[in-house]
């Protein structure tokens, strides 16, 4: 055991009643399981977070009551079978030396369903639907439900229950003016605001006895206008603790605020001092959340007195285990979470089942499994870029005999590019990672060598990884002294001129304008200027944290035009949950977005563009360097010679389908194959 290198993250927790064997909460995530009612599996998934380390695990919101889901058909305890099916769930964490609190999440005006509810009948910016503004006997049946939650939980087996008060949900919207106007005795003072979540915690705690854990998630800076003043938020976590709590969680701000709360660009444990600001206002354990995804961020936060534990989520979907290896001294064998959202939030926004990018397994666990090879063979892989490197690490792991190949001298493929991205240094640990697999799995690494067709014959499998090409967009001019290809830019460090066009505007060209606004510094490493940089303020100082004069951004390093032939919003098809924030970083940094062009020509003067089939409207975007982020095409040029010499082999990633490519794709194709090989 070397829990002696995270002596603050291994401290059991003592909350009177029972003890908590570390300070890692698994902070809730929805995953859609539960709405598919495929029990065995959820329990598989939450059984190996507890197999994993996790002290404490915190469900999926599940609704109170119909109107208060989610969206329709969210999933809650509402009948004898929900209560047996949780049981499975709970009997599991527990057998695997776990607890477990299942999450009531009321949306709310969030609640993607025409019956929604709130304290007053204004629409969220983020929603469709106008709430219903509740009445006196609309509010009780609300507090009553909670209280039936909670107690049926207990009754399925919970440790405990989390009640969401933060994010701006239904109870964070009766606390606020933003979102309660209302005059009678839950709206107008700050004690009439809090009437709500105060009565839901004090009833449940009354319904549920002594021995139970009640977790109150207490939004501590809510990064909306109107939002809490720093002194009403401890008086809030005063109340709830003499309501009955036994813990407060932190919540950061609501899903409309417009500062980017657990993206990859937020520096990490970007909100700790908040929750610290918390620390020995109350009696019962406070903890903190969002951006902390390695342990030893989670010992440096527990060690600066920032909280008495830490929330890590979405760390537990890429590593099951990250609390086990931190534990066993296998820390460098921890998938990290890199903060993308892409499988996650991303799904979740989809109405698809989330997993993550590091880790296709998560939540399928029961389908998709890495059994010992039965009979062992050599594999060559070719490519050390995502999913190369997935097939050889899954494989190796499988008993293969497994070499790697890559022309390049240093593995990581697009993700060497990637991690040079300003707001993308999560990329260096994904690397690192790879490399350390690498190593336990034993895979054979033979880098800077061009694998050719001769030195893949002798091998029972061959695996073609070798990615993709830029695209050549044809552009007349385009060989000019002006015009770099992204590669160049990124990974040759090319000079750019002052005066930048960017021809392309998917995930590659907003990157490239991203390395060039903020080229040499990067926000994402620098708490105090990423918090200029999106108008985060102190909230003791201004009520919800928005500091008064807004996002103060630094001054852009180039000046830059992003352009696109689709007559559509630029950035349209990036992250269902990070597009914004693409898009307002480059916005704030001044960089031009133009869709709707056909690229003319190119000479010294710039790029020369027209608009619409009948090319009208020719205008000069004036640049000094003109850079080519056009797509990709795949390189299939070692897979079709080994199959003229009779050779098939697996084709994946990039190589295999190059349009709109991602790292989540190129993965979960390799993890698939690499379990059947
Ligand atoms: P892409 O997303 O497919 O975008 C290609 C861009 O080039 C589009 O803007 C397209 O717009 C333009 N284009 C296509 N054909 C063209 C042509 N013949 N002439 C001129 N322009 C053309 O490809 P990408 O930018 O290379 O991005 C893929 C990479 O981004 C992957 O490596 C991925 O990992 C990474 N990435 C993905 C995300 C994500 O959210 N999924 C985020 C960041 C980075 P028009 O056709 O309208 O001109
Ligand atoms: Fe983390 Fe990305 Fe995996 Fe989500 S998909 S858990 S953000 S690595």
């Amino acid at each position: 055991m070397d829990q002696s290198q995270y002596p603050h993250m291994f401290a059991p927790l003592d909350l009177g009643f029972t003890t908590l064997r570390n300070r890692v909460l698994m902070g809730s995530m929805h995953t859609g399981l539960e709405e598919l009612g495929e029990w065995e599996r959820i329990a598989t998934y939450y059984g190996a977070r507890a197999r994993g380390g996790a002290a404490l695990i915190v469900t999926g919101g599940m609704a109170p009551n119909r109107e208060g889901g989610v969206f329709a058909g969210a999933a809650g305890l509402f009948s004898q079978d929900d209560i047996a099916n949780h049981r499975i769930v709970t009997d599991r964490v527990h057998d695997e030396g776990g607890k477990i609190a299942m999450q009531i999440l009321h949306a709310g005006r969030y609640a993607y369903n025409p019956d929604c509810v709130a304290p007053s009948a204004i629409k969220s910016p983020i929603s469709p639907f106008v709430p219903k503004e509740l009445d006196e006997e609309g509010i009780e049946k609300q507090i009553n439900d909670f209280v039936t939650a909670a107690t049926r939980a207990r009754e399925a087996g919970y440790d405990g229950v989390e009640i969401m008060g933060s994010e701006g949900y239904f109870l964070n919207q009766f606390i606020v003016r933003h979102t309660n106007k209302r005059t009678d005795r839950w709206g107008g003072s700050y004690e009439n605001r809090i009437r709500l979540p105060l009565e839901v915690v004090r009833r449940c705690r009354a319904a549920v006895g002594e021995d139970f854990i009640i977790i109150y998630r207490l939004s501590m800076i809510d990064l909306v206008p109107d939002g809490s003043t720093f002194d009403e938020v401890v008086e809030l976590a005063q109340k709830v603790e003499a309501a009955g709590a036994t813990i407060i969680n932190t919540g950061i701000g609501w899903h409309e605020a417009r500062v980017p709360t657990i993206a990859t660009s937020v520096p990490r444990a970007a909100f700790t001092w908040v929750t610290k600001k918390l620390m020995g206002k109350v009696g019962i354990p406070v903890i903190t959340s969002n951006r902390i995804n390695t342990p030893e961020v989670a010992d440096q936060v527990l060690a600066d007195g920032c909280a008495d534990m830490v929330s890590m989520a979405r760390p537990f979907l890429a590593d099951a285990e990250i609390v086990a290896k931190a534990a066993d001294g296998r820390r460098d064998q921890i998938a990290p979470c890199i903060a993308c959202n892409q499988a996650c939030l991303d799904h979740t926004f989809s109405g698809k089942i989330s997993t993550c990018l590091v880790n296709p397994r998560a939540c399928y666990e029961t389908e998709l499994r890495y059994e010992p090879a039965a009979q062992p063979k050599t594999i060559a892989v070719v490519g050390a870029g995502p999913a190369g490197l997935e097939t050889a690490i899954v494989a190796a792991e499988r008993g293969h005999k497994v070499t790697l190949f890559d022309k390049a001298d240093r593995i990581g493929g697009q993700l060497d590019m990637a991690r040079r991205i300003p707001g993308k240094e999560e990329f260096n640990g994904l690397i690192g990672y790879f490399e350390a697999r690498l190593a336990a799995t034993g895979v054979s690494v033979r880098l800077g060598q061009a694998a050719r067709t001769d030195m893949l014959q002798g091998f029972d499998e061959v695996v073609i990884a070798t990615g993709v090409n830029p695209r050549d967009p044809g552009i007349p001019g385009q060989d000019g002294p002006n015009v770099l290809g992204y590669i160049d830019v990124l990974r040759g460090g090319a000079a750019v001129g002052e005066k930048v066009a960017i021809i392309g505007a998917g995930g590659i060209g907003f990157d490239v304008a991203e390395f060039l606004v903020e080229r040499g510094h990067s926000p994402a490493t620098d708490l105090e200027m990423w918090k200029r940089e999106w108008g985060v303020g102190d909230p003791e100082e201004n009520p919800g944290g928005l500091a008064p004069d807004g996002p103060q951004p630094a001054k852009p390093a180039h000046q830059v035009t992003l352009l696109q032939r689709k007559a559509e919003k630029l950035g349209r098809n990036l992250g269902k949950t990070t597009g914004w924030i693409h898009r307002a970083t480059l916005k704030m940094k001044g960089v031009k977005m133009i869709g709707g062009v056909n690229y003319e020509r190119i000479d010294a003067d710039g790029l020369h563009v027209s608009f619409g089939e009948a090319r009208e409207n020719p205008t000069l975007i004036e640049a000094d360097t003109i850079i080519l982020c056009a797509g990709q095409v795949s390189e299939r040029s070692l897979a079709d010679a080994l199959q003229e010499k009779g050779i098939t082999p697996h084709v994946i990633g990039g190589a295999d389908k190059a349009g709109e490519l991602d790292a989540k794709r190129a993965i979960n194709q390799a993890a698939r194959l690499a379990a059947i090989l």
